[in-house]
């Protein structure tokens, strides 16, 4: 059976409330074994961190503040984080960005809380976990200021252009790829983008309970589970024209060496 590791769950999301344990085990009966908890707030990565302790090598976490929840960010927010990353399991600074689409928080205090996010993952060297939606240009100004001493990066969900992705490369970073691959409606962009990203430099993640995959029999299911993560994969090695087990064995190799796992 071909194995998968899904680098981005949101598994503290009220959604899954109550359900962690039948999450996990439907993600393995279905090959995910290994899984990346996003931390987006310092409750949440908390939270993730705790979950995370108890799957060893098969559940790990990020902590982070998401740009939404920046709002939050606080004299003693990153020492909180900085905390978390101490533990071996705490793989992640993120994720971390900025949001100018819904603009849950107000962009100043988006731009402080993610810079001071970039200083600690220089601090604790561990690998970043990025969040970008319609902020591409101040996005890549701040991030520049950091960039010859960042460790790598992921910019997670990419739905963005080829000519941004190639952009990203260059920097580069990798990227990460939800369902929103297989909607060739919204998204019918980023089936040219997954035929130049090249496989050493792509990971996969269902991003749940959000992002459900439009390839899916049976659109019964409204909420995304890391047990879809196959469907991911499937959308990819069809737009490449390869195998879907070259497409879980390679994203698999670039995560663990990404996240050092
Ligand atoms: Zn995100």
């Amino acid at each position: 059976m071909n194995t998968y590791i899904d680098i981005g769950i949101n598994l503290t999301n009220k959604q899954f409330y109550n359900e962690h344990e039948e999450i996990i085990n439907r993600a393995m009966d279905n090959g995910v074994d290994c899984m990346i908890l996003t931390g987006t707030s310092v409750r949440g990565s908390q939270e993730s961190a705790e979950i995370a302790k108890e799957y060893p090598e098969i559940l790990f976490s990020t902590a982070g503040i998401h740009p939404h929840e920046a709002k939050s960010f606080n004299g003693e927010s990153i020492h909180q984080l900085r905390m978390l990353l101490q533990e071996d399991h705490v793989i992640s600074v993120g994720e971390c960005g900025l949001d100018f689409d819904r603009d849950f928080s107000p962009r100043p205090i988006q731009e402080k809380c993610y810079k001071a996010q970039l200083e600690l993952s220089i601090e604790v060297n561990k690998p970043l976990f990025l969040h970008e939606r319609s902020a591409f240009t101040r996005f890549n100004e701040l991030t520049d200021d950091y960039l010859p001493r960042l460790p790598k990066a992921v910019v997670h969900c990419f739905t963005g252009t080829l000519h941004e992705a190639r952009i990203y490369l260059d920097k580069g970073f990798y990227l990460g790829f939800t369902g929103a691959i297989s909607d060739g409606k919204r998204f019918k962009h980023l089936e040219e983008v997954i035929r130049y990203i090249p496989l050493d430099r792509m990971m996969i993640e269902t991003d749940a309970p959000y992002m459900l995959p439009k390839n899916m029999p049976g659109m019964k299911h409204r909420r995304n589970e890391p047990a879809f993560l196959p469907y991911v994969a499937q959308t990819i090695a069809h737009l490449k024209k390869i195998s879907i087990s070259e497409v879980a064995e390679e994203t698999s190799t670039t995560a663990r060496q990404f996240f050092r796992l």
